[in-house]
């Protein structure tokens, strides 16, 4: 798959002369900030987009301390103008902590923000500009992946043990030329000291310098795995700072040949909405004071965490700082072979630290500007002894929501590392796209595996045309609209339509569990037993075999034939079930970013559709009811336009979305209770 890459960057150091007034540095005091007094090296966005022809993402790395989601939002608010889907733009901060304050954290006393709004328009004119340069500069290129790791780079005060130095390194290349690097390392930017008051984009922005100044093109640094991950020198000022950036430096030209190329794929981009919930009553107290400018969702905070996979890299993106513990095990059980891994810290938003359950050591109890009143007693003495202690600072408890939030955090991105089967089971033509569209689009454009399978052959399903055309057309429309929602295979099962009643049930529900056990789907979507009052005996007969196929396809006595043929016993992980009048609808997939996906995939159907539409008007007139929508000459994909967004735009009312798509969803049931991971 060719993949076209665009790079581009803008200097956003704080002009201190001109007429933007005063700027904070976002250092280590919080609250109590100095003013910044002048600029050690300058800081920069810098901007990489990415293509497969398809799919558009952009990703910007900003030299600053971190954002909010409201930053990130303005962003892809005004990129979206040219063209850039907005959950496609990923936004983070570098992370160091000598930028002007951008998360409001950093003014001249308690309650007052440091930040300078100006500056926040400036940056984000910037990022547009950069944004757009990047695109324009896009051309085809190859991918090269380097790695190494630098432990001795890093300590952990908390835990010595655990360190994870991984330095990644991803280079884009044009012909023999290098347009881009996008490199990450583990260990906080967080080498100035205390008493500075300079501006400095700290070991990221020096190294970044150094790559763009010796290989050319714009080489954007993210902060990986970094909680928890300090640097050796941390705090210890420019001038280790310098030897720091140095010997990473020497490190990255040491395995800046030593590289793979990757084998490239379509750009997938997994995306999902979570609740972060918040206890931590100092972060709490921040929100009810309205010292954010959002809304706590029930106690929690609403962000989103996502993934990016081109061939086997993976860009895990994370709003805060999670800990190597939380997320390194699940890329060990999850990942497949040759998977790389690069995960982005702070992306849309710095919502603090997520630490595992296991290492988590302080429990928060109420609002206190001192931490010793935080803790229970013998935590307090220690956690004092600690602080006493020249970088023995175990509060990174202090900087997290809760620690219920990191386990939303891993099991999200456990989520998003799975990938799936998907057999859908439609009866006729129609039955998926209407009832399932924009789902199988979402799970399909998430790379997981689709096969839709057809029960019916639909020959009566049309109007005006013979039963031999009908069966033709019906058979080619749904190819393509099957195809639409990405089904990498599509099975007939070519029963005459409306006649599954008077069937051999058995075999019918032989061939559904060969086919389950051929494909061994994790998710099957088909046919509610619980729907009620279904005129349509195929469909009440569909959802029968197919349910009962999904337990029976695990029985090893059962249909033994199939396993001379090489075929094993499978046992089916969920079940979404939809029906004409459901009376069991416990789950619902968001497809607001797909409902166009579904409308075209209905719209391919037009011999179905045809039959569909004329059947409703002969309906309303067997009613004496005159509908304009249907006497009147519109087009067919015109009604199905208006028809789906309003009857999915209904069901994702009650969700709080766009548009939705509802199901019965049968999974392990009172296992998932039980389940400890
Ligand atoms: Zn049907």
């Amino acid at each position: 798959m060719e993949i076209k890459a665009g790079f581009s960057k803008r200097d956003i150091t704080p002009d201190l002369h001109g007429d933007f007034g005063d700027f904070y540095i976002a250092g280590f005091a919080t609250m109590e900030a100095p003013k910044v007094t002048g600029i050690h090296d300058p800081i920069f966005a810098r901007v990489m987009v990415l293509s497969d022809g398809n799919t558009k993402i952009a990703l910007i790395s900003l030299e600053v301390v971190g954002i909010l989601i409201d930053f990130g939002n303005q962003v892809r608010y005004r990129l979206e103008a040219y063209d850039f889907l907005p959950k496609n733009v990923f936004v983070f901060a570098t992370h160091t902590h000598a930028g002007s304050d951008t998360l409001g954290l950093y003014g001249p006393l308690i309650g007052i923000s440091g930040i300078n709004k100006r500056y926040i328009l400036f940056m984000i004119d910037m990022i547009v500009e950069a944004a757009c340069e990047a695109e324009k500069n896009m051309v085809p290129v190859d991918i090269y992946h380097a790695y190494s790791t630098r432990n001795d780079l890093i300590e952990n005060y908390r835990n010595p043990e655990m360190i994870d130095g991984s330095l990644h390194l991803v280079k884009f290349k044009s012909g023999e030329s290098i347009i881009g690097v996008f490199w990450t390392f583990t260990a906080q930017p967080e080498m100035t000291n205390r008493a500075n008051t300079e501006i400095s984009a700290d070991y990221p922005g020096l190294v970044s310098g150094m790559i763009e100044k010796e290989f050319g093109g714009v080489a954007l640094y993210a902060m990986g795995l970094g909680g928890a991950q300090s640097p050796i020198y941390c705090e210890h000022g420019y001038e280790k700072l310098n030897i720091y950036a140095d010997e990473l430096y020497k490190e990255i030209k040491k395995i800046f040949n030593d590289d793979k190329k990757l084998e490239t794929s379509n750009i997938e981009v997994r995306y999902r909405n979570v609740l972060l919930p918040l206890t931590n009553a100092n972060f709490k107290f921040l929100f009810d004071i309205g010292f954010f400018d959002r809304e706590l969702v029930e106690g929690n905070v609403s962000t989103v965490i996502s993934k990016v996979r081109i061939g086997n890299l993976h860009f895990v993106n994370i709003p805060g700082e999670p800990f190597p513990g939380l997320l390194g095990p699940l890329f060990e059980k999850y990942g497949k072979k040759g998977d790389i891994f690069m995960v982005i810290s702070d992306v849309e938003e710095l919502l603090g630290y997520f630490i595992p359950l296991d290492e988590y050591k302080l429990k928060p109890m109420e609002f206190t500007f001192s931490p010793f009143e935080w803790a229970d007693d013998s935590e307090a003495t220690e956690f004092k002894e600690n602080l006493e202690k020249p970088q023995q600072f175990i509060g990174h408890e202090l900087e997290a929501l809760s620690y219920e939030a990191a386990e939303v955090v891993r099991k999200t991105v456990k989520e998003l590392l799975v990938y799936k089967t998907v057999l859908a089971i439609g009866t006729h033509a129609d039955d998926l796209t209407i009832w399932s569209g924009g789902t199988l689009k979402k799970l399909s454009s998430e790379g997981n595996k689709l096969i839709c399978v057809r029960i019916t052959d639909d020959y009566w399903d049309c109007v005006g045309i013979t039963a031999e055309q009908g069966f033709k057309r019906n058979r080619k429309e749904v190819e393509r609209a099957y195809k639409r929602l990405g089904a990498e295979e599509i099975v007939h099962l070519d029963y005459p339509t409306d006649t599954l009643v008077g069937v051999d049930y058995m075999e019918l529900r032989k061939k559904l569990i060969y086919l389950i056990r051929k494909y061994k789907p994790d998710i099957v979507v088909s046919f509610d037993l619980n729907g009620t009052d279904e005129e349509n005996m195929d469909h009440v007969i569909t959802a029968q075999a197919v349910n009962e196929a999904c337990w029976q396809s695990s029985f090893d006595l059962c249909y033994p034939e199939h396993f001379d043929e090489g075929l094993g016993i499978h046992a089916v992980g969920e079940r979404y079930l939809f029906a004409r009048n459901p009376t069991v609808l416990n789950f619902h997939v968001d497809i607001t970013d797909f409902i166009d996906d579904k409308i075209q995939a209905i719209s391919e159907q037009r011999t179905v559709l045809k039959n569909f539409f004329n059947q409703y008007k002969l309906l309303a007139r067997a009613n004496r009811l005159y509908i304009e929508l249907l006497e009147e000459d519109v087009p067919n994909a015109i009604r199905v336009n208006l028809l789906v967004k309003y009857v999915w735009g209904e069901i994702g009312r009650k969700y709080g979305v766009k548009f939705a798509e509802e199901y019965n969803r049968v999974g392990a049931g009172f296992l998932e209770d039980l389940a400890s991971d």
